[in-house]
């Protein structure tokens, strides 16, 4: 693929900035895959077989990738939305590229796998690939979703109970219920869900008969949040953590 293309699929602008980005020598290659220095290329045509390819633009290495899937450790006070309402968008957290990746859909860069309420904190998943989304969203797959939750009053063994047990939530004509809950102290307990409601980890706390007043997502399918990537801060997905989401 030509270098202005190889760019442009990344997300680094339309074809001509592509072009600009490469003459005025802001694109570099590291040639043999793994050596030290990067070398400038300035031919904006030239073909280079683009996967495993690694790139280097204004002075940032940047990973071709077919598609992306990124984690992010999602901090308070953000939404989860491309136009927020009242907090800053978990998307000025990731690089313009992300964000401007082009897509055959008519939702350019990557979406979030599922939202977060604004105070909720930890794990999310983003991606521009929608069949990954949908099978992590699917119902059916039963992908497990771990919250830690804070609750406002003292857990008892009765409300662990009913949240195993399942709830009757506000619109819903069936019950719902945790496919784990274990209490961890004296407020607080880790919650398995297997599904996505809407605040349905604030929903069904309620409905037992407390209050949340902190959530953190810290594990999706087998992956857990790893504990080096500080709130606010992303980065791309290995092979092996793809496999084990799913
Ligand atoms: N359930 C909620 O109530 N809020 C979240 O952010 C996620 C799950």
């Amino acid at each position: 693929m030509q270098l202005q293309d190889i760019l442009y699929s990344q997300g680094f602008g339309t074809r001509r900035v592509c072009a600009g980005l490469v003459q005025q020598g802001h694109v570099a290659i590291y040639v043999d895959g793994d050596a030290a220095e990067p070398v400038v290329c300035r031919d904006a045509t030239q073909d280079f077989e683009e996967h495993g390819l690694r790139l280097n633009v204004q002075g940032v290495d940047w990973p071709y990738q077919d598609k992306a899937y990124i984690l992010l450790h999602k901090p308070a006070g953000t939404e989860c939305s491309q136009k927020p309402s009242a907090y800053p968008s978990i998307y000025t957290l990731l690089p313009s590229p992300l964000r401007q990746r082009p897509s055959k859909s008519n939702v350019q860069g990557v979406q979030a796998v599922g939202r977060l309420d604004q105070d909720t904190t930890g794990m999310l998943i983003l991606t521009d690939d929608g069949p990954f989304i949908h099978r992590l969203n699917s119902p059916k797959r039963h992908v497990p979703k771990v919250y830690d939750v804070t609750a406002k009053h003292e857990v008892t063994p009765e409300q662990i109970k009913r949240l195993l047990d399942g709830v009757l939530l506000h619109d819903e004509n069936q019950n719902v219920r945790a496919a784990a809950c274990e209490q961890t102290g004296s407020h607080t307990f880790r919650l398995t869900l297997t599904e996505g409601k809407y605040h349905q980890v604030k929903r069904m706390v309620a409905a037992a008969g407390n209050r949340v007043e902190g959530l953190h997502r810290s594990r999706i399918g087998t992956m857990d949040l790893p504990s080096d990537l500080a709130a606010g801060k992303w980065r791309w997905l290995t092979i092996d953590e793809l496999s084990r989401l799913t």
